[in-house]
């Protein structure tokens, strides 16, 4: 079993944290593959360990203590008004605002203030935990050697005695999200049916793409675009530029997959799900940062970070947003470690992210890699940016951490 640092000096105490109950509140939880023995590759061991928090320089943000539920924000929002029933309702769709945020509000994790939309646990005593704060307190308490036990009741908490409770998440999955096109709102269960098949404003191609055409619009404006579309008239010469384009692209999917496949037959894989927290560095301009606590791979401690826009002067010198995550290693090693690592969506997490594989040798001299590209897909506006400040708009960023580690 990998050990825990429990002397860290650098460990941080959060102070505006909702989470006080869990001491460092830098819980991570940590599904790796069996961690009793290092050698194994076998992923069907999912065993739960978590890590105290250290070195995160900075301070944290107070967003976890808003305690405003996420639909609050689109409830309160007069522009996201009722769906697209129009404006007669008005007077009736107020209060059903009020009653949607009040039962968002009654349904939402006890820890994170959060409504998510994975499975929700609850103790004995009826107290709700979203999945993934659920497996954090039981990684935390096994870190501990602990009970894990609920925050709001103390009851003993474990996978045996916390039940699902389906009733909350039928009804959250009934209460209103709003879609990212038309901001129109939907029941959250139908939402991702109507942005992508339903929405006249989901962004789409032009159906002659494939021949070169770039065009990218609303869809209700694609009938009028095709029918002037000049593609369709062009000869096999100017399309022959296009195909090339795409088989190159094809071709980079390949390599991306037989690396991929290449990398699964290594001996030593380990998945952590993690989350990152947003911190501002303590620096005389305050810049957004985020980070994961503490988590162990490999006999050693790592940590994820990730910025916006690679820490950029100015922000508003472009829409565009990105996100770029680097690993680094929290303990000292004498032998090299040669590292492949990408980032997924995991089970908690609705983040969307498409899988782009980095390397990096960590040494006694070299524990960070470079910041590397969080590829998000692109959205309306044509690269990742709505996406990635769909992310920023949440308290936490969860994703699952692949590491790949080859044997020398
Ligand atoms: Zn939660
Ligand atoms: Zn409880
Ligand atoms: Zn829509
Ligand atoms: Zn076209």
């Amino acid at each position: 079993m990998p050990t825990v640092e429990s002397s860290d000096s650098d460990v941080q105490q959060n102070p505006s944290s909702t989470l006080p109950l869990l001491g460092d509140n830098q819980v991570t939880m940590q599904a790796s593959t069996s961690s009793s023995s290092n050698n194994s590759s076998s992923a069907g061991n999912s065993s739960m360990s978590s890590s105290v928090g250290g070195g995160v320089v900075g301070v944290p943000l107070d967003t976890q203590n808003s305690g405003e539920p996420p639909a609050k924000r689109q409830l309160l929002d007069p522009n996201s008004a009722s769906s697209s029933s129009g404006g007669g309702a008005a007077a009736a769709s107020g209060t059903n605002e009020k009653l949607a945020y009040r039962i968002s509000t009654a349904l939402c994790c006890a820890v994170c203030l959060d409504l998510p939309k994975t499975a929700m646990y609850q103790c004995q005593m009826g107290h709700l935990m979203c999945a993934a704060c659920f497996t954090h307190l039981l990684a935390d308490g096994r870190l501990r050697d602990q009970i894990a036990t609920c925050p709001n009741c103390r009851v003993e908490i474990s996978k045996s005695t916390a039940s699902r409770n389906l009733a909350v998440e039928k009804a959250a999955s009934e209460l209103p999200s709003e879609c990212q096109y038309c901001n129109n709102e939907f029941p959250y269960k139908s939402l991702e049916r109507h942005e992508q098949h339903e929405c006249q404003e989901r962004p789409t191609k032009c159906r002659y793409h494939r021949i070169g055409c770039q065009w990218r619009g609303p869809y209700h404006e694609t009938t009028e675009h095709e029918r002037n579309c000049l593609h369709p008239q062009k000869s096999g010469r100017d399309v022959m530029a296009a195909l090339v384009a795409h088989d190159d692209m094809f071709k980079e999917e390949m390599k991306m997959f037989h690396t991929l496949i290449d990398l699964l037959s290594y001996e030593k894989i380990i998945f952590n799900d993690l989350q990152m927290k947003p911190y501002r560095t303590d620096e005389y301009v305050h810049k957004l940062f985020y980070e994961t606590a503490r988590f162990s791979a490999f006999n050693q401690q790592w940590v994820v970070k990730a910025r916006i826009n690679n820490s950029q002067r100015d922000p508003h010198q472009s829409n565009e947003r990105t996100i770029t995550y680097q690993l680094i290693l929290k303990t000292k090693t004498s032998t090299p470690m040669s590292i492949h690592f990408f980032a997924l969506k995991g089970p908690f997490s609705d983040m969307k992210v498409n899988t782009q594989i980095y390397k990096h040798d960590f040494t006694e001299a070299s524990t960070e890699s470079d910041y590397y590209v969080l590829p998000l897909p692109n959205g309306t506006d044509g690269n990742g940016s709505s996406e990635c400040n769909r992310m920023l708009a949440n308290k936490g960023i969860n994703f699952r951490l692949l590491m790949f580690l080859l044997n020398k």
